[in-house]
């Protein structure tokens, strides 16, 4: 489903990304784990290029990102085009982006409604069985700022999932709450991973990563240093850097 081959990325002369070469399954669950400046977030920003690479290829569900494949070329899209690609990849960041002048519901049924031109009875309806999901049925017509960080990330689940994406990114969700609310996140996840959604999570919660990911990936220095089942990365990795990661945050 996605395919990332010798992806590079740098910021003047600071390489953050090089030669990173990746793929995920339909229905798989990768976790991306390692130390802070690793290139995490740089590397799912890539992936719907919020960021261009400086040069390697991103294919997801057969089409290179960013660009369109015509007589064997690839020719660059414009942003518009870009954006239609990126409308396909649900995303939920450490920093809820709700909408702040619009109730919950809305704030799910927006993007159906005015990107994908869904009815809008028909959005709502699918937005309150989302609502139902995520355990938030009951704040439909509530605001933003009525909620609380934990609730604020279920519903932006809800409004990923509401696009249909063919799979969603997530860079650190929980990482900006209080700790008695990351619980009910990771376990709206968990929920969402079991009923088959592919998912690229990067986090700092190894229990989430060892109970839910079908992949770990490790990433340090501007790369991807290892990766497997997590029974592999977490009881026995093979590469030194992943010991001493491994050994500061367990
Ligand atoms: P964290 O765990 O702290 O979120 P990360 O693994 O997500 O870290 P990135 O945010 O991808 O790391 O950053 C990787 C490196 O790229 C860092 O050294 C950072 O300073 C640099 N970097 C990121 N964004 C930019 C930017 N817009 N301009 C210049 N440098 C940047
Ligand atoms: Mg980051």
């Amino acid at each position: 489903l996605v395919k990332v081959k010798s992806l590079r990325k740098s910021y003047g002369d600071h390489v953050v990304l090089d030669n990173v070469n990746f793929e995920v399954e339909s229905g798989k669950v990768v976790c991306i784990i390692g130390p802070s400046g690793s290139g995490k977030s740089t590397f799912l920003r890539c992936l719907n290029h919020l960021e261009k690479p400086d040069s390697g290829e991103i294919w997801i569900d057969g089409q290179p990102m960013g660009f369109q494949l015509k007589n064997q070329r690839l020719y660059e899209l414009p942003e518009h085009k870009i954006a239609q690609q990126r409308a396909r990849m649900g995303m939920v960041f450490q920093h809820f982006n709700l909408f702040p002048h619009l109730s919950v519901l809305d704030n799910i049924t927006e993007g159906p409604v005015q990107v994908q031109r869904v009815a809008k009875a028909q959005a709502r309806q699918r937005a309150m069985q989302l609502l139902e999901r995520v355990g938030l049925a009951d704040k439909a017509h509530q605001y933003p700022s009525q909620l609380s960080g934990g609730q604020r990330q279920r519903v932006a689940i809800a409004r990923a999932v509401a696009m249909n994406p063919l799979f969603v990114l997530f860079d650190e969700p929980t990482s900006a709450l209080d700790p008695e609310l990351v619980g009910e996140v990771l376990s709206v996840m968990a929920d969402l991973a079991r009923e088959g959604m592919t998912m690229l999570v990067v986090t700092h919660e190894m229990t989430f990563a060892r109970e839910v990911a079908d992949q770990v990936v490790f990433m340090a220095d501007g790369g991807i240093v290892e990766t497997g089942t997590p029974e592999a990365i977490f009881t026995r990795p093979t590469q030194q850097r992943t010991q001493q990661f491994l050994q500061r945050v367990l």
